[in-house]
């Protein structure tokens, strides 16, 4: 698996992402289109008709190796599968997922479109004459997708559906929960946000109430996480508000960095606010449910302002499924500096705590996946060297919490394990370690867990 951390997809603009198996230069989206200067038209039924509709004739493959002229009728619907020309020069499958029509002429469409290629943060706006109208597919929707549409999962369905599809990305979402998923996060609303002394660019939709959906940038106050649609409200909010760290108790203090547990039922607004601010920038996760049923813990670095969130993770305060973690991100601003590798290690110290083994929910996010890959390398190829490869499956779950299942997924692909006689066995070669810990990269911040002031949560008051 190669050199995870030089591979690691970071902050737009900074990393590189594996695309289809190739290296592709991660570079910020122009956004030059601003959404109040156009009419979202999503109800396509609606506007199918009569006046609107144009049509373009083109010349397209005819799969006889000869051409034959064909007529797209415009604007093009949601769901056509064509090529588009993307910054790269070259042209490139997607599929179009909204369109809005802009206050000109009558094709004068934009169109929201997802590369099949590319991570959906990549999923933008483009204008006709960036998609090559040759190449439209006739049978623009799945057949599968429509019977499947309506179809309303409870949290634990789609937990299992995604449980039975191990890799992550599309593929883990049968057509239903890929319909459901679609529905809810198809088009980028907010676009940027700013909290405490930063402006960041968003990377995916947000279920924001609709009163929120005429706006394209919203304001966020650092500590309580409310949010409004103008600075000046925000600066009248400063003045009032009264919070200087997350709502909740400091469980742990290292130099200027500070843990707090927020639990959601008593601070249900901060947590609903968490969610809606999480979702800009995690794809896949339903982030829907009670927040009632989780606790936050988020992490700040703190200065004489007070305490500024740099992440966060949240975990279910009971997990049948034995989930020690459900969603977690690093903000933007701080990602790549081994934040998100100190939160999953404080996942795993609270495990221990708690005397149990973990494992996060699934799907994990590309991003999540990468740090938690990075994370169980490093950790289990530590005790290996140092115990000399003469420690069991079983032994490493224990010392770690990491539970056996991802102790035997890391090592199997790191080829350290093979499956003699009905049994793992763990094939711990020196050379082949230290090649895999160099590769797996620094850790980042480590946890102190002696700095750690908690005891697992009981439910209060019987
Ligand atoms: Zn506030």
């Amino acid at each position: 698996m190669g050199s995870l951390e030089q591979n690691a997809p970071a902050g737009r603009g900074m990393g590189v992402e594996t695309v289809a198996g190739i290296l592709r230069e991660e570079i910020p989206i122009a956004n030059n289109l601003t959404p109040g200067a156009a009419v979202m038209d999503g109800s396509q039924q609606q506007n199918s008709g009569v006046n609107h509709h144009h049509e373009v004739s083109v010349m397209a493959a005819a799969g006889n190796g000869l051409k034959k002229r064909v007529t797209i009728p415009l604007p093009l619907e949601v769901g056509t599968r064509v090529l588009c020309r993307w910054r790269d020069g070259k042209l490139h499958p997607v599929k179009v997922i909204e369109r809005r029509k802009l206050n000109s002429g009558p094709d004068d469409y934009q169109y929201y479109v997802h590369y099949n290629e590319f991570n959906r943060r990549l999923d933008e706006w483009v204008k006709l004459d960036q998609l090559e109208l040759e190449s439209v597919e006739a049978d623009a929707d799945e057949k599968v997708e429509d019977k499947a549409g309506g179809l309303k999962m409870t949290r634990h369905q789609k937990r299992k559906i995604e449980e039975t599809h191990a890799e992550e990305g599309h593929e883990d979402f049968d057509a239903a929960s890929l319909r459901e998923h679609e529905e809810f996060t198809k088009v980028k609303n907010i676009s940027k946000i700013e909290l405490g002394r930063y402006e960041i660019d968003t990377w995916y939709f947000s279920p924001f109430p609709p009163e929120y959906s005429d706006c394209s940038k919203l304001f966020f106050c650092e500590f309580c996480l409310s949010f409004v649609k103008r600075k000046e409200q925000l600066a009248r909010h400063m003045r009032k508000c009264d919070l200087k760290h997350p709502p909740g108790d400091e469980i742990y203090r290292q130099g200027s960095l500070s843990m707090f547990e927020v639990d959601g039922k008593k601070n249900k607004i901060y947590g609903q606010n968490l969610c809606y601010l999480a979702k800009l920038f995690l794809d896949h996760k339903t982030l829907y449910y009670d927040v009632d049923l989780f606790l936050f813990y988020i992490l700040c670095e703190c200065d004489d302002r007070g305490c500024h969130m740099v992440g966060y993770f949240s975990k279910e305060k009971h997990s049948e499924e034995g989930y020690n973690l459900a969603c977690i991100l690093t903000l933007p601003p701080y990602q790549r500096k081994g934040y998100g590798k100190f939160l999953i290690a404080f996942s795993y110290e609270l495990s221990k705590k708690e005397g149990k083994v973990g494992t996060p929910e699934r799907p994990l996010s590309d991003l999540g996946l990468l740090s938690y890959r990075g994370y169980w390398t490093r950790i289990l190829l530590d005790i290996l060297k140092k115990h000399r490869g003469n420690v069991s499956i079983k032994e490493l779950s224990d010392m770690t919490a990491i539970k056996t299942e991802d102790v035997i997924t890391t090592l199997q692909t790191l080829e350290l394990i093979q499956y003699r006689k009905g049994q793992h066995v763990i094939c711990a070669d020196p050379k082949l370690l230290e090649r895999h810990l160099k590769a797996a990269g620094r850790g980042g911040l480590d946890v102190d867990a002696s700095k750690l002031i908690w005891t697992p949560y009981k439910e209060q008051g019987g």
